[in-house]
């Protein structure tokens, strides 16, 4: 996205480096990211803004989407591959070959709406693998579980009152996008969270809502916009959590999973921008899922 930009590339080698540090990568199976079809994008986004983005790639230097999105002359594919992870790790989890996923992807994409880039997010990747569970594996319920610091509008704006998906999130508010605290939709449990809130609060949302929630949807399988950028040490926001509310917020996912969807759990990166702070929370959400 261009120099000085927090949605760099070292992102992830700060999960990379921290998933060795903490022992857990010899524990993971490591798969290769396909590009996402046209076909695939378009169950959640125009088709015009799908074609649109493929031809706006510059041949050098930086095109730029929205004043905080950016595209260099590779962002596109990297965009294509981003989404693709997901739904590969759909077909992977939904084929039994694993109980979770976890796609280390950029951009991320929670912010993408069916037809705008925004908030460094080109496709919504999240959203597409949703829609392709939904679509070709044949299952009715699934939940999105956000706990991004930033509220999802993307993944909302997509799926408001589709009674197949549950949408359940944290994020503080006021903070970019500004949106979330005013959906009447049924089907978005959206708890924003002022500034500060560290990560007491964010257990109180977790069991009084999400829960709640989850267990009287029962889906077939969670999908998680995991984004670290709630960290108190993460520069874009001011929230307080530690990597300990991740790994235990994966547990309360993972429990849920068990329940309702044969542990199946599908989880890929958002935000997070304090390199070491990403790192570490990365390592412990990922030493959950694969403690299955
Ligand atoms: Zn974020």
């Amino acid at each position: 996205m261009g120099a000085e930009h927090p949605e760099c590339p070292e992102r992830l080698t700060a999960i990379g480096d921290q998933l060795i540090a903490a022992g857990l990568d010899v524990h993971v199976t490591r798969h290769e990211a396909p590009a996402a079809t046209r076909e695939q994008l378009s169950r959640v986004h125009d088709a015009a803004y799908v074609e649109a983005i493929e031809q706006a790639a510059p041949a050098s230097g930086l095109r730029y989407l929205d004043p905080d999105t950016a595209l260099n002359p590779h962002s596109v594919e990297a965009a294509l591959h981003a989404a693709g992870a997901v739904v590969s790790a759909v077909d992977l989890v939904c084929a039994g070959k694993h109980q979770t996923a976890f796609c280390a992807v950029r951009p991320p994409g929670h912010h993408a709406e069916s037809r705008r880039a925004m908030g460094f997010c080109v496709f919504n990747n999240v959203a597409v693998g949703a829609a392709h569970a939904l679509a070709v594996h044949g299952l009715s319920r699934v939940a999105i579980v956000d706990f991004d610091v930033h509220h999802g509008n993307g993944t909302e704006e997509m799926f408001s009152d589709d009674p197949r998906v549950l949408m359940v999130s944290t994020f503080q508010y006021p903070l970019y996008p500004y949106s979330g605290v005013d959906n009447p939709a049924p089907n978005m449990v959206n708890i924003p969270l002022s500034a500060g809130s560290g990560g007491a609060a964010f257990r109180d949302a977790v069991l009084g809502h999400w829960l709640p929630a989850l267990d009287a949807h029962r889906p077939e399988l969670l999908l998680v916009s995991a984004g670290f950028d709630a960290h108190r040490d993460d520069p874009l926001a001011g929230l307080e959590f530690t990597e300990h509310d991740f790994a235990w917020v994966t547990r309360e996912l993972m429990a849920v999973a068990r329940r309702h969807a044969a542990g199946r759990i599908v989880s890929s990166l958002e935000g997070g921008y304090a390199l070491s702070a990403l790192g570490r929370s990365a390592a412990a959400h990922v030493r959950e899922l694969i403690a299955a």
